[in-house]
């Protein structure tokens, strides 16, 4: 039997950095839901898919695979073979994958490969609809959120390291959509679990939030 901590919450919580360094300190996979559905946006742009027509989304979900590799303990996300991990973080692929992801055929593509992963092994796994849709059984579940403003900020400051020229206002802004269609969407919307456990990293460094996540996990046996 695997053990599986589920991590959910809106666009700039930390939820990846976090569960990275937590899967480290417990020797579990960190798997990153949100970067297959990026693989699936990417496909789609490079097709200038429409996806408001339905047949033609069909149709290109057919020809897209996605495929999961670990390399040195890093998660790589495969696009039809292809390793496009390095592809998924633009804002024009963060757009289209919040757009795409409210379809239910493009979950549905996702869905197994989830669950299959978390059956064969421990995992931390963050998303948006792991603790309510995907693994409804983990043995822990965290909703990790902060304030907008912080929130944005952390972007901000991320992309412009990388060197990234929009404002921390446009960041805001495309966070606020993002968060509105995440939660707002009919299939599996971002929500908390009923059983989740809330953590507002707002005044919390990133420290701090792993060494609770690494608490709550040591009351379970492991
Ligand atoms: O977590 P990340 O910011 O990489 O996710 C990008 C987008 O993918 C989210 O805004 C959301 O629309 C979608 N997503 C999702 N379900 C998940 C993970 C991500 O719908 N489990």
């Amino acid at each position: 039997m695997s053990f599986n901590i589920a991590i959910d919450g809106p666009a700039g919580a930390g939820k990846s950095t976090i569960a990275k360094l937590a899967a480290k300190e417990l020797s579990f996979i960190y798997v990153d839901t949100g970067a297959m559905y990026r693989t699936i946006a990417l496909g789609l742009l490079r097709d200038s898919v429409d996806i408001e027509n339905e047949a033609e989304l069909l149709a290109a979900l057919d020809k897209i695979e996605v495929g999961i590799r670990y390399v040195d303990q890093e998660q790589h996300v495969y696009l039809n073979g292809e390793d496009v991990s390095p592809l998924i973080r633009t804002e024009q692929v963060s757009d289209m994958t919040s757009r795409s992801s409210a379809n239910p055929q493009v979950r549905a593509k996702l869905t197994a490969l989830q669950r299959d992963l978390a059956a064969r092994e421990n995992v931390i796994m963050d998303g948006r609809d792991i603790g309510t849709e995907i693994l409804p059984n983990a043995e822990l579940k965290i909703f990790l959120t902060a304030s907008v403003e912080t929130r944005a900020q952390r972007r901000y400051l991320e992309q412009a390291a990388k060197g990234g020229s929009y404002t921390q206002e446009e960041i805001e802004q495309d966070i606020r959509e993002r968060d509105y269609r995440d939660s707002h969407r009919e299939t599996a919307p971002l929500r908390q679990a009923e059983d989740a456990i809330l953590i507002d990293s707002s005044d919390m460094t990133i420290e701090e939030v792993v060494q609770e996540i690494l608490r709550l996990a040591s009351l379970h046996k492991l």
